[in-house]
């Protein structure tokens, strides 16, 4: 029997003490998978230490093994090329993006470590999947060592457009390691397309259908939107921890509109100018002031990299100036909350907001956008106003306000018109979205990038 090999970042296999209940919704997907078909997850164990040997660990029917990095390899591979290079130039922020030679060589370092530590644990039915940005050589170093297993690649940010991607020092080296996979997977057309693009203009490849070839060597590239697990969120959406949690916002509300916002700190998520068009409401609809509120959850990351801590100071300052300007006696317009919270009191959150205001300027998938629509209440759903750069745009268009959310005065007419909109079209709106977030949830993604990886070559 052919087992699976994950291969990411981190890993987010059970852990003895947590009971699994704070897993997401792809460690829900993998898990699953992994144990049925007795596979491993590899990754970082999350610790520095100069220690090079994989530990490995099962627990709820899940084996993982992790490797711990030394304090220079987080800083050049984790720190440096992942989240100061790949991550703002997979975002379309060249502006932010770092190039130092040195993160490049720690990313290569460290993948090359990886995989030389699983390549021996790989036996020869296994499929092999590698995730995300982080390791994009990793398939290319299993190849050096003459695994000829079939190996997967999904990427779960953005891929960038071909002019952006040629800023990156070396560019021709990172794309050709896509090559060494047999499956390439993105989160939607667009960024297969960017793909695609490179492809035909860099690399004189060839495109046919899903088939790309450059130089005689032909991989199946293909668009796979990841989901949630649409029908546990729901469910846990009208639970005895979200109830509660609905129940206490609607109550600290007194009879207010909510509109929430759910976004790792990160400046992907356009938070500034969320901030500026909720204000630019304010501005233009002085009647409808104290009818609303913002409850902005988010929760800090990658506290390590500057630009993570400018966005916080910045953030910081606008909901201060914003509440200076406009709160009263008994409302704030904006509650800036720097802090995460568990999934199923968020579902609560969602299903008490009138609006879900998701607003990113650029994004791979936006997951909160399908949990928000998820939470609701089909007698009475809210709408969500969503960005046209979030992943998501491409499945929840149907039923979303579709915003620029670089324009604060289309995310303020969002915002007035969601406020307006009559429960029979919020129901519409929100059946065309459900239906998709129910349908192509991450079961549906897993399975659909599996097959992919499966099936057998021409
Ligand atoms: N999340 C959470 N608690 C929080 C904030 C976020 O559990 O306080 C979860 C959220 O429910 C979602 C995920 O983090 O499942 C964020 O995924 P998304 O795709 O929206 O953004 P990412 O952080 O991956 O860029």
């Amino acid at each position: 029997m052919s087992r699976l090999i994950v291969i990411s970042n981190r890993v987010q296999a059970p852990q003895p003490g947590t009971g699994g209940g704070a897993q997401g919704g792809l460690a829900v997907a993998l898990n699953a998978a992994l144990a049925e078909e007795d596979g491993i997850w590899f990754g970082w164990s999350g610790d520095t230490s100069d220690n090079r040997e994989l530990r490995f660990q099962t627990y709820g029917g899940v084996t993982s093994a992790v490797m711990d990095l030394s304090e220079q390899d987080v800083e050049e591979y984790y720190d440096g090329y992942a989240n100061r290079t790949l991550w703002p130039l997979f975002h379309y922020r060249l502006d932010l993006t770092e190039f130092e030679r040195d993160f490049q060589g720690g990313y290569e370092r460290v993948n090359r470590v990886f995989g030389e530590r699983i390549g021996p644990h790989i036996e020869p039915d296994d499929l092999v999947w590698v995730h995300d940005y982080h390791m994009i050589p990793l398939g290319w170093v299993l190849r050096q060592q003459g695994i000829t297993n079939r190996i997967g690649f999904f990427l779960h940010i953005p891929w960038p457009p071909r002019r952006l991607l040629t800023a990156l020092p070396d560019h021709r080296r990172l794309v050709e390691a896509l090559f060494a996979y047999d499956v390439v997977g993105f989160q939607n057309e667009e960024w297969l397309d960017s793909f695609f693009n490179y492809v035909k203009e860099e690399m004189d490849g060839t495109v046919d259908g899903n088939n790309v070839t450059v130089g005689g060597r032909t991989i199946c590239a293909i668009s796979c939107p990841i989901g949630i697990e649409a029908k546990d969120f729901i469910a846990g959406a009208a639970g005895p921890v979200a109830r509660a949690a609905q129940l206490n916002q609607l109550e600290s509300a007194v009879g207010r509109s909510l509109i929430v916002g759910v976004d790792r700190l990160d400046y992907s998520k356009g938070l500034p100018e969320r901030f500026a068009g909720y204000e630019r409401f304010l501005q233009n609809h002085p009647d409808r002031r104290a009818l609303v509120y913002l409850l902005q959850i988010a929760p800090p990351s990658r506290t390590a990299v500057q630009t993570y801590r400018d966005i916080r100071n910045n953030l910081e300052q606008m909901s201060g100036r914003i509440n200076g300007a406009y709160a009263d006696t008994d409302w704030v317009p904006i509650r800036y909350v720097n802090k995460g919270y568990p999934r199923e009191v968020l579902a609560g959150i969602y299903r008490a907001a009138r609006i879900g205001l998701v607003t990113p300027l650029r994004d791979g998938m936006n997951l909160v956008a399908k949990e928000y629509v998820a939470a609701q209440d089909p007698r009475d759903p809210g709408v969500l106003i969503l960005s046209r750069f979030a992943g998501a745009a491409q499945q929840l268009s149907v039923g979303a306000l579709m915003i620029n959310p670089y324009s604060a005065e289309d995310i303020a007419d969002g915002i007035d018109k969601a406020l307006r909109m009559p429960r029979a079209e919020r129901i519409d709106r929100w059946q065309a979205m459900i239906e998709n977030v129910v349908e192509e949830d991450v079961i549906w993604w897993r399975k659909r990038f599996i097959d992919a990886l499966s099936a057998e070559t021409q």
